[in-house]
């Protein structure tokens, strides 16, 4: 038998997640947010999953927006960082995709090129985020210099909320953005996951969903996945390979990190950090074995990892053991270890066999 741990990747539960984005900001088209290979459940099954229902896909790598189009996938596409260099505007111009413009030397690239075709460009508006973007007040002239060049097909405002999740919210950010764009007529692309859901005054033109098309919560401390009517699209599984009982007093793992206080049965997963597990996940973190929640034990080790079996007498090697997924949302796990679903998604190991279930 292999190694048992596999990640099923479910694409109508992926499919399902982009058609609630869409739902919850009618009027708006929807960027299917697909950087860093999809969060981790690689790129051209999602971007397939949604094929025929997909306004565009945004990303930021152009190899694999050229991926997407060698595959045949004609939606538009949006580059979130923009060019890097000469030769990824010349790309752009190739593949018909989409950029953003962030700084002035993206400007003067767009106006230098050669381009087998006009690009649409997203102008993106510094509101309070302080990573990337123009001063707000500039939208403006530079909506002008822009429209100007004959490489340009379209301009969009664009800019991104810095605390969409939380108590803060938007409304700061979006004030500057509104004052900026105001008296320009030009669409606008604002909301990510988080405002999309929890601010329908913020879909405006397009809206721009990446995590919660994964299934996972955008603000969990504020809502659960399965409450926002999300499904989740990884299901990290795998099995127990062997089980151990301790007598009071001893230890487990690396470290001697879990020290047993009375008899316990402890079951070892096929799972450690080298697959993706969170290393600083710590004892207690939630775990599934043969369907039951329990928590794990000690330290995680590179390929396993050891939960309590104290309660779940009928476990033994072999049981099935999900990590994050159906039945155990990312977004607990996450939690536990004072991390995000995003990190937890984006961490999957290459070494993780993938199954693709839901496809027609
Ligand atoms: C990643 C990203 C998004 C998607 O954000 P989520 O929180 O995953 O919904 C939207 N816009 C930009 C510019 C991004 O970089």
């Amino acid at each position: 038998m292999p190694r048992p741990i596999r990640a099923a990747i479910d694409v109508a539960a992926f499919r399902h997640n982009y058609l609630r984005a869409k739902a919850a900001a009618p009027g708006a088209r929807a960027w299917a947010v697909i950087k860093a290979n999809a969060y981790g459940h690689g790129l051209l099954r999602c971007a397939r999953a949604v094929e025929t229902v997909a306004d565009g896909y945004a990303m930021l790598d152009f190899a694999e927006a050229a991926t997407l189009r060698e595959a045949g996938i004609r939606q538009p596409i949006l580059m979130l960082e923009g060019a890097f260099d000469p030769a990824d505007v010349r790309l752009a111009g190739t593949l018909g995709l989409g950029l953003t413009v962030h700084d002035a030397e993206q400007i003067r690239l767009l106006e230098l090129e050669v381009l087998a075709q006009p690009l649409d460009v997203f102008l993106k508006l510094n509101t309070g985020m302080n990573r990337l973007g123009f001063a707000p007040e500039r939208a403006g002239e530079l909506a002008a210099r822009l429209k100007s060049i004959s490489n340009v097909a379209s301009v969009t405002l664009m800019t991104h909320f810095a605390r969409a999740d939380d108590e803060v919210g938007i409304a700061d950010q979006l004030a500057r953005f509104d004052a900026a764009a105001s008296g320009l007529g030009l669409p606008q692309s604002v909301a990510n996951s988080a405002a999309l859901l929890r601010f329908p005054q913020a879909a405006r033109d397009w809206v721009r969903p990446g995590i919660m098309l994964y299934g996972g919560s955008p603000m969990p401390g504020l809502a659960s996945a399965d409450a926002l009517g999300l499904q989740p699209a990884m299901n990290l599984e795998s099995r127990l390979i062997a089980v151990q009982t301790l007598a009071p007093g001893e230890a487990i793992g690396y470290g001697g990190r879990f020290v047993a206080e009375r008899p316990t049965r402890v079951g070892i997963v096929a799972c450690g950090y080298a697959d993706g597990y969170p290393r600083h996940a710590p004892s207690g973190t939630p775990i599934l074995v043969a369907g039951q929640r329990t928590g794990t034990l000690g330290r995680v080790s590179m390929d396993m990892l050891a939960c309590d079996l104290s309660a779940l007498p009928d476990a033994g090697v072999g049981s099935q053991v999900v990590l994050w997924g159906r039945g155990l949302p990312a977004d607990e796990v996450a939690t536990a270890a004072d991390t995000i679903s995003y990190e937890l998604f984006c961490a999957l190991a290459n070494r993780v066999p993938v199954t693709v279930v839901g496809a027609d």
